[in-house]
């Protein structure tokens, strides 16, 4: 379905966002990743399913280092046809206790880089009449949790970022939605079960158990693949009417 597209996915070494190019690459489009750490690794994850990968290790805290990711990917493949602004970091305190350079880092890589490269990408989709700006954002975009201020910032930012885009191109083949996940076991959340199992002295399984009982009613973790079929979706034809909606997939979080 997406033979001759490519799709440039931030965060794409590991958790979601490695799911969600594993998913486009089934679909046949060509793969820019992104990311820290091990990139062998998730490279030959997506090249398995035959299409062309890159990387640009940009970090997305940087503006002028997204601008050259979005210049490598167009000289590479010739444009961006589907730009997913995944990369995310996390960091827990109460407001009073928040390091405001972890503030500022949230705020940065979790709302502004998805801004910049939105920018960067918008002119060759308008071009070309087709585009899909997928925002990962989090159930954390619609409601809050205590400690995790600029992380709900963030994430609500993120969505009000999505019905903009979508509105200002409402008109044209570039549709932009946002995806809302529950609890997903990647590291990100692993370390957050890490932190509560230590904190009250329990099991992995019990600490795990815990975290899905406060919030997720189907007391199960979506998966990278399910995220990633959802993006399939938005990139189908049958969602070329949907614009700007923020789809929750968390297990009823929000639904409560
Ligand atoms: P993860 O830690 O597994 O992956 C994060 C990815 O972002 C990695 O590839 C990492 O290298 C990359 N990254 C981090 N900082 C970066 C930077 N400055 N520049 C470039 N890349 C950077 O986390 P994840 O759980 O897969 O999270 C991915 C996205 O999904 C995040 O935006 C997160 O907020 C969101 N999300 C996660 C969950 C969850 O339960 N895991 C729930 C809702 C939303």
């Amino acid at each position: 379905m997406l033979k001759g597209k490519t799709a440039l996915v931030t965060g794409s070494t590991s958790g979601i966002g490695l799911g969600m190019a594993k998913s486009l690459a089934r679909q046949g489009a060509n793969i820019v990743l992104n990311g820290f750490g091990d990139v062998d690794g998730p490279r030959s994850q997506v090249e398995a399913s035959g299409v062309k990968v890159e990387y640009h290790g940009a970090d997305m805290s940087k503006p002028g280092e997204i601008e050259d990711m979005m210049k490598f990917a167009a000289s590479r493949f010739g444009r961006v046809d589907i730009l997913v602004n995944n990369a995310g970091i996390q960091h827990v305190a109460p407001v009073e206790d928040f390091p405001p350079e972890k503030w500022d880092a949230i705020i940065a890589i979790n709302l502004s880089s998805a801004f910049h490269a939105s920018r960067l990408a918008l002119p060759a989709m308008k071009a070309a009449n087709w585009g899909r700006i997928i925002n990962v954002a989090s159930v954390h975009g619609l409601v809050g949790s205590v400690q995790k201020s600029a992380y709900v910032a963030a994430k609500h930012g993120l969505v009000g970022l999505t019905k903009v885009t979508a509105l200002e191109n409402a008109i044209t083949g570039v549709t932009c939605n946002a995806i809302c996940p529950g609890w997903v076991l990647t590291p990100l959340v692993q370390k957050q079960v890490d932190a509560r199992a230590l904190a009250n002295g329990c099991s992995n399984e019990e600490a795990t158990r815990q975290l899905l009982g406060e919030k997720e009613p189907s007391m199960q973790f979506t998966t990278p693949d399910e995220l990633g079929e959802l993006a399939v979706f938005f990139c189908s034809p049958a969602a070329n009417n949907v614009r700007g909606v923020a789809w929750n997939m968390d297990g009823g979080w929000v639904a409560q």
